[in-house]
């Protein structure tokens, strides 16, 4: 059995998991595994090219038969005929229903294997929702980060470009539906690992909180 070194980042939406996942694993030349991009990529299929509805996993299959994903320490990029698919993974229509399409236990069984398999040997800052709880709950190290609604929005409407813009008040609404409905599914649903640190970074720059997971992984170590 290979020995991996897994580090798993889960926190409710924009929280600040994609930004210290893709820093953390930068700086210790992980793989950086971001969970939600497959979960959108699921969501955007469905949406666009959703024909069987009675047999959800045959789709699925179709699916990640056409589709090219590549593991690299600065993401997890996503191809589908030879496009590279980003914006519209993050489109308004994916964000209204990717956490209705996450819990389908169909879809989470699908991509729990599925993840396992594209990672088994690799030293991995795996990030989302489930990743220390139920698709990783071996990791070596476990993160959860939250941080306060409002805080969390106005970072989301930060990100997003001009082509993407909400109003905050559209980017709250939205939050506040994906983290009831993340919190309560009754696949996987979003809880704290066992084990986990849990760090709110509503007043902490990123730099800061990546300074704070080195030092526990530090201490952790020795
Ligand atoms: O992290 P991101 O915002 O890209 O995730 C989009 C959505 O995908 C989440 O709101 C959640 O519904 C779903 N998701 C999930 N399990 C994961 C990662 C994401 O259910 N491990």
């Amino acid at each position: 059995m290979v020995e991996s070194f897994i580090i798993t980042i889960d926190g409710l939406a924009s929280s600040g998991k994609s930004t210290i996942a893709k820093m953390l694993a930068s700086k210790l030349n992980f793989y950086l595994l971001e969970s939600g991009s497959l979960y959108r990529l699921v969501t955007y299929w469905f949406l666009n090219y959703f024909k069987n509805q009675e047999n959800p996993l045959e789709e699925i299959e179709k699916l990640f038969k056409e589709v090219k994903i590549d593991l690299t320490s600065k993401g997890t990029l996503i191809y589908w005929k030879n496009r590279f698919l980003k914006e519209e993974l993050r489109s308004k229509e994916v964000e209204e229903w990717v956490s209705k399409i996450s819990s389908l236990k169909e879809v989470r069984n699908f991509l729990t294997s599925y993840m396992r398999e594209l990672t088994w040997d690799k030293n991995l800052v795996a990030e989302g929702r489930d990743m220390g709880s139920v698709v990783f709950p071996w990791a070596r190290f476990k993160i959860f980060l939250t941080a306060k609604e409002e805080i969390r929005a106005r970072r989301r409407h930060g990100e997003l470009t001009l082509k993407e813009k909400r109003s905050y008040e559209e980017i709250l609404k939205n939050l506040k539906e994906r983290d009831e409905l993340d919190s309560t599914r009754e696949v996987s649903p979003l809880v704290i690992p066992e084990g986990a640190y849990l760090i709110d970074t509503s007043y902490l720059s990123p730099e800061e909180v990546l300074e704070k997971i080195l030092r526990l992984i530090k201490n952790y170590e020795e």
